[in-house]
């Protein structure tokens, strides 16, 4: 997941504006920061709108304008201060690599490797939506994202507990069964791709996973 879309799937405009010292009244309202504004003119939820000036947009936009920076170092500095993580490879620089025919073992280290990363972005993700969207005493419904991460932290932590302690053969079964998962997972992650679902679709035409559960390990196959 870029840093643009980390950012908006995140943070709305209403929580950097909060973060950023600007007071936003019950009704979602606020004195507009970019003009003279006397009475609150501009409306702060997910993204914003002053009835005034006209300004409108998204978080990004918001707090480029706020401080006076272009579009990419703005949601890098929301990204800083709110702990969004988000991936910093560039699509291009994956899909120039030459294809060369890999061993099954090198296949299936890549897959792993790939698994691990999908999921721990998401359980990074889980726990930024824990503390973020955490009810208010006021709050009548939890967010979905709350609600998102309660249900699904723990299991993603075991998973991932899997991948980094247990034996090869239990981390290919476990490949086995949430291959299909962490691939769904990663679309939703991602737009600008990281280049694992071709990893993905290599490791299809193959038997890539060990068929036989519980396999010797092979020299140079572990982490
Ligand atoms: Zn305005």
């Amino acid at each position: 997941m870029n840093v643009f879309e980390a950012v908006k799937q995140s943070v709305t405009t209403r929580q950097a504006a909060e973060l950023y010292g600007i007071r936003v009244n019950r009704a979602g309202k606020t004195n507009c920061p970019f003009h003279n504004d006397r009475t609150p003119s501009m409306k702060v939820d997910k993204r914003f709108h002053c009835f005034g000036c006209g300004a409108d947009g998204d978080v990004i936009d918001f707090t480029a304008q706020l401080y006076g920076l272009d579009a990419k170092s703005a949601a890098e500095k929301l990204a800083a201060d709110f702990q969004i993580p988000y991936a910093h490879h560039k699509r291009k620089e994956l899909v120039k690599k030459p294809v060369k025919k890999k061993s099954e073992e090198q296949m299936y280290r890549e897959l792993e490797t790939w698994c691990f990363k999908v999921l721990s972005d998401y359980f990074h993700l889980l726990r930024y939506w824990e503390r973020a969207y955490a009810p208010k005493p006021e709050d009548e419904t939890w967010h979905p994202l709350f609600v998102e991460a309660l249900q699904k932290k723990d299991h993603i932590e075991y998973l991932l507990d899997v991948l980094l302690y247990d034996s090869i053969g239990e981390r290919a079964a476990l490949i086995e069964d949430y291959g299909k998962e962490v691939m769904k997972l990663e679309r939703r992650l991602s737009e600008s791709g990281t280049g694992a679902e071709r990893k993905i679709e290599d490791a299809g035409r193959e038997p890539a996973l060990p068929s036989h559960r519980g396999s010797q390990r092979t020299s140079g196959s572990e982490r």
